[in-house]
């Protein structure tokens, strides 16, 4: 069974064209310019309208809060959420409980998301101090790298002994994925904090709890180790512009540090955690100044940023709630991600469509070694979505759900029913996802029916 793809505005390693895409069962068969010479008899046909026609997003960093922490969300709830914003595979990170540090829990989770999950999956495995030699002997085709919480401590997973660290990066040859706070600092903000405004400090001063120094310090901390035994260092969640000093422009190939940011990060500022419903902008690291937000969106730009993922982190609105140290970390990311970051490229002097794609898609497959996907190629696996500039429309917490239909997919409704975007204009809007060369999302309704999302493969390192 095929399908034809045709007057598209394909975007797809640095080319813009129109032209068309044929799926051939999974796969994508061909991809040209105008429309192809033969179609066969039994194609089915989508007029794209000159819509744009991408590669799937590729999110390498979500947590989907699957086993254990499913009142919050599960990978069934998050991944319709994935497909409805045009993302087709996700690498989920290991804070669930069970926490992800061993391969069994690894291989739960991906049991899991073989039966539930609507978009295709990976699942990293978490660092801790005692774990190294497990990690050492995991299997990296069906792992896309370890995570390493490097002085930020969640459950057990805080690395904090340099003999650990050492080890890590001198023995391990895949991609280390590092979120860089230092916990010392953070520690030393917190008592100055306490002392000052008292336990219930308001949570605008997040950015001054989990400050620039914190971020600075840790991840000044990785790349000296990542130097010295020429590691293959990934930092995740870029939310500083003194961090940029770090990192090397130019093509992702060859690079053996590479960088992550987030939407929020190239959206937000910390005054915006001072608006009303603040709080929910709380999350780590914290969101910081207008000054890092500009150079963050130059570092896209000029390569020095070579991923933009969400850190998709979703918790109950009652949990958002409070003061600075009571207020939850974290906000969902998924749903909105490629519109918004697609709309920044109608600010003038901003991204281009092409830089999203690469950001999105090409570069996070490219980071991971990703098996045949991430690219629009003849021979790929046909993840792709189709996204049309539209009237602007303001978003609402109501559009977090808006994509759960039929009664009897009640249960792909997110328990997170709130976003941090509420109230931003939207000018993008996701039209059709397919997953594996099937329709994941029809424009309003995503259809487990066609549920044929895969394990991700990953190419040996
Ligand atoms: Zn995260």
């Amino acid at each position: 069974m095929k399908t034809l793809i045709f007057n598209a505005c394909i975007v797809n390693e640095g080319r813009k064209f129109n032209g068309y895409v044929v799926i051939d069962d999974e796969f994508i068969h061909e991809v040209g310019e105008g429309m192809p010479s033969v179609v066969a008899e039994d194609t089915t046909k989508i007029d794209a309208e000159g819509a744009l026609l991408l590669p799937g997003v590729i999110d390498t960093h979500v947590h989907f809060r699957e086993p254990g922490l499913t009142h919050k969300a599960s990978i069934a709830t998050e991944s319709a959420a994935a497909v409805a914003g045009g993302v087709t595979s996700f690498l989920d990170m290991p804070n669930t409980a069970p926490a992800a540090t061993t391969v069994e829990v690894v291989d739960l989770k991906k049991s899991i998301a073989a039966e539930t999950s609507l978009a295709n999956y990976g699942f990293f495995i978490g660092a801790t101090n005692s774990n190294i030699d497990q990690l050492l002997a995991a299997d990296y085709t069906s792992i896309p790298g370890v995570k390493l919480f490097m002085g930020s401590s969640t459950g057990n997973m805080l690395v904090d002994r340099r003999e650990a660290l050492d080890r890590l990066f001198s023995e391990f040859k895949g991609v280390i994925a590092v979120h860089a706070e230092d916990e010392a600092t953070i520690a030393e903000n917190r008592e100055k904090i306490i002392n000052q405004y008292g336990e219930d400090a308001p949570v605008a001063m997040h950015s001054q709890f989990r400050s620039r120094e914190a971020c600075m310090r840790s991840s000044q901390l990785a790349v000296e180790i990542a130097r010295k035994y020429d590691s293959r260092l990934h930092i995740l969640h870029i939310s500083t512009a003194d961090e940029l000093s770090m990192l090397a422009s130019g093509p992702l190939e060859g690079k053996r540090i590479t960088a992550e940011t987030c939407p929020h990060y190239l959206i937000f500022t910390a005054e915006d955690l001072n608006a009303e419903r603040g709080y929910l902008r709380k999350c780590n690291p914290a969101i910081k100044e207008a000054s890092d937000r500009k150079a963050l969106a130059e570092a896209l730009a000029s390569d020095l940023i070579d991923v933009v993922a969400t850190d998709h982190a979703p918790h109950l609105f009652a949990d958002k709630q409070g003061s600075l140290f009571k207020a939850a970390s974290g906000m969902p990311g998924v749903k909105f991600s490629l519109p918004l970051m697609l709309d920044m490229t109608l600010q003038s002097g901003a991204l281009t469509v092409e830089q999203v794609v690469e950001k999105m898609a090409h570069n996070p497959a490219q980071l991971y070694g990703i098996d045949h996907r991430g690219f629009i190629r003849s021979g790929y696996y046909a993840d792709l979505v189709l996204v049309a500039q539209t009237e602007s429309k303001k978003i609402t917490d109501a559009d977090v759900n808006s994509h759960v239909g039929s009664a009897d997919a009640q249960q792909l409704a997110s328990p997170c029913d709130w976003t941090p975007y509420s109230g931003l204009h939207l000018s993008h809007r996701v039209l059709t996802t397919f997953v594996n060369g099937r329709v994941a999302f029809d424009g309003q309704y995503v259809i487990p029916a066609n549920r044929n999302a895969r394990a991700l493969q990953f190419n040996a390192k």
